[in-house]
């Protein structure tokens, strides 16, 4: 390992998570020099559904699809495992299923092949400004030895849902709000390589997913309101919703091992930036608070962000806090009704199914959200409507 990378370094992001890598491809393809350090050992495996929309193809000059492990045709969603709608994806906007070590170890080879510098294993400690540039400190190996550390003109946070670096430096909410998650992996074959289950009414203030993908399903349990609950008691819930769940998909009941963690979700317009440093991704608490759909913010924070600071590094004093406007008329507006659905759906959930899932022309909405077709704002106020007056 080198404390220091040769020539000056314009950006250094941390973090190659979606956000970081897509970010860091970005930079490197506008001739920019980065340098992502990463505390993982790529590929990394990262509890995650992989759904997402086909629609971030766009932001990218490269196909994905050699990372696309299945396209869902249709979503089915249940109350308590019965009372089922199917919703049919329009052909023109797929939603996809991708399995993260290799979506994730993918676009950071298409940044490093356009000439960005990839340290994996390294954790960073500290990010701290020093006069115009910025140091980034990893820990020091040896107690008489200096910590590795890199200079940069900028740093992008992307360290993910766990950042211990953003909110020190004003950046997001100082206080993030954390959705309560638990995964589980199964190999084996999938009943319908072309569904993807959401299942309502099992989970206090949140849902369950089946998401099928090469050779296996990937379950997920999300609680989205309320205080994060301590992972013992999130395993024994989630242990009880499983149960259930697992058998109504064709699994055994203790199938699969099962992970829990805290995912970052959207609360709030915050400022994601300062002086030369942007947050971008989980670490900017970007998910949405509804749907847990957290890679396409992902993707299109660090799209964004390479595209502002690679006017910044031209002298552009403004492009920094363009970011921030940015992201907040990209994501943050829609996010703000997605938080406000969340908040009246979750509180009386099968009221919300019968009235929001099961309308007639709800399927094509539902469509429409997860394709990225439609913002919550489209649908917000109608929606909160109903569900506070309980109308049908
Ligand atoms: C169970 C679960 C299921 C989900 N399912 C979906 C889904 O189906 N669809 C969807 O859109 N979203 C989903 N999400 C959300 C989605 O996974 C996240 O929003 C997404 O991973 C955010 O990407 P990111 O790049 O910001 O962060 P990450 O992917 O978490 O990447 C952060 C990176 O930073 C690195 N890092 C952290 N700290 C340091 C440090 N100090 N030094 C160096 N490196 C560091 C980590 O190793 C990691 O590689 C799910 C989340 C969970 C928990």
């Amino acid at each position: 390992m080198s404390s220091t990378a040769p020539g000056p370094i314009d950006v250094i992001v941390v973090g190659a998570g979606a956000a970081g890598a897509a970010a860091a491809g970005h930079l490197a393809r506008r001739g920019r020099s980065v340098l992502v350090l990463d505390q993982g050992v790529f590929p990394r495996d990262k509890p995650c559904g992989g759904g997402m929309a086909a629609s971030v193809q766009r932001w990218f000059p490269f196909d994905l699809s050699p990372v696309v492990e299945a396209v869902i045709e249709r979503v089915r969603f249940t109350w308590d495992l019965a009372d089922p709608v199917v919703a049919e994806l329009p052909g023109a906007s797929p939603f996809w299923i991708v399995r993260r070590s290799r979506l994730d170890a993918f676009l950071i080879e298409q940044a490093q092949a356009a000439g960005a510098l990839f340290e994996p294993g390294m954790r960073v400690e500290r990010v701290v400004p020093a006069g115009d540039h910025w140091c980034v400190q990893l820990a020091a190996t040896q107690p008489d030895q200096p910590a590795p550390q890199w200079r940069a003109r900028a740093v992008l946070l992307a360290d993910g849902s766990g950042s211990r670096h953003a909110a020190p430096l004003g950046l997001g909410p100082r206080q993030p709000r954390f959705a309560t998650t638990v995964s589980v992996e199964l190999e084996g074959a999938v009943a319908d390589a072309s569904t993807a289950h959401f299942g309502f009414g099992l989970v206090p203030q949140g849902f369950c997913w089946a998401f099928p993908r090469q050779g296996g399903t990937s379950i997920g349990l999300g609680s989205f309101i309320g205080r994060p609950m301590d992972g013992l008691k999130a395993r024994q819930d989630a242990d009880a919703v499983l149960a259930r769940l697992l058998p109504s998909l064709g699994f055994a009941a203790d199938a699969g091992s099962r992970r829990v963690g805290r995912l970052r979700v959207w609360d709030g317009h915050h400022r994601l930036h300062g002086n030369g440093v942007l947050v971008a991704g989980d670490a900017a608490s970007l998910c949405d608070p509804f749907l847990a759909e957290g890679l396409r913010p992902a993707l299109l924070s660090g799209c964004r962000a390479a595209e502002a600071l690679d006017r910044w590094l031209d002298g552009d004093a403004q492009a920094l806090a363009g970011y921030t406007s940015t992201m907040r008329q990209e994501w943050g507006d829609s996010m703000a009704w997605g938080r406000r659905i969340a908040q009246v759906f979750y509180r009386v959930p099968r009221v919300g199914y019968q009235l929001g899932i099961k309308r007639p022309t709800a399927p094509r909405r539902i469509a429409q959200i997860l394709s990225g077709e439609m913002g919550y704002g489209d649908i917000a106020q109608r929606v909160i409507r109903r569900l506070l007056f309980q109308r049908g």
